[in-house]
């Protein structure tokens, strides 16, 4: 086999990025918060080079997946919300507090691990709680037993428990709508127990378009900007 090895540029045209994003954010409107999703390097565009372009032009948060781009993203920009949509190891939620990153959590235990740092660094870590809604990824796995747990986490006092979320499996509507519903199910009875989420999210990019009725206040788009 013949190995090819040449050399490939990419142009981004910061232009067409900032256009996308103002278009986005007229379309969902201020009810709705963005999560800019700037993983993978930004898509292999550079995050650190189009963060600021989309933060100043509709995107109220940076998304990425792991702490190692949340860390990079921190060192450029000190005042930006940086949220984790995956899993970081116990080991590591020190720096994510240090670094008042916001962090997906979907145990107990790592909910009490952020409320200890926060204690000690003298900060309220922030989260947004992950709920399986069918996609079998990350998540609580839905169960009466998952609710009390997020129950408790909510009732710890270093942590703010800001958003709830799942992530759509994008098979087919039929689906994506049961697992929409799943998610409305789950929040409502947080409700009734007297937990509010300042912010619920299921979308991506491909589900903000098809389906505006599951926007809920907060959608995280990564593709969609960069066409
Ligand atoms: C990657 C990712 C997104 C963004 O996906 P796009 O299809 O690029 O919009 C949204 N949410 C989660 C949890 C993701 O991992």
């Amino acid at each position: 086999m013949e190995l090819l090895l040449r050399d490939t540029f990419l142009e981004v045209n910061l232009d067409n990025i900032i256009y996308n994003m103002k278009n986005i954010k007229e379309m969902v409107g201020e009810e709705v918060a963005i999560a800019a999703v700037v993983k993978a390097n930004g898509y292999g565009h550079g995050a650190v080079g189009v963060a600021q372009e989309l933060m100043e032009n509709g995107a109220d948060y940076l998304a990425v997946a792991t702490l190692t781009e949340a860390l990079d993203l921190r060192r450029h920009f000190s005042d930006y919300k940086i949220f984790i949509m995956g899993f970081t190891p116990d080991k590591y939620l020190e720096h994510v507090v240090k670094n008042d990153i916001i962090q997906t959590i979907f145990s107990y235990r790592q909910a009490e691990i952020l409320n200890d740092y926060g204690n000690r660094y003298n900060k309220i870590p922030v989260v947004h709680i992950k709920y399986d809604t069918g996609f079998n990824r990350l998540g609580f796995r839905d169960s009466k037993e998952s609710i009390d747990e997020i129950e408790k986490i909510s009732k710890l006092p270093n942590l703010n428990v800001e958003g709830i979320f799942s992530h759509l499996a994008l098979t087919n509507k039929e689906e994506d709508e049961k697992q929409y519903r799943k998610l409305v199910k789950v929040i409502e009875s947080l409700e009734e127990r007297g937990i509010k989420f300042k912010y619920k999210h299921i979308e991506d990019s491909i589900s903000a378009v098809d389906y505006p009725e599951f926007r809920m206040n907060m959608i995280s788009l990564g593709q969609l900007y960069m066409v």
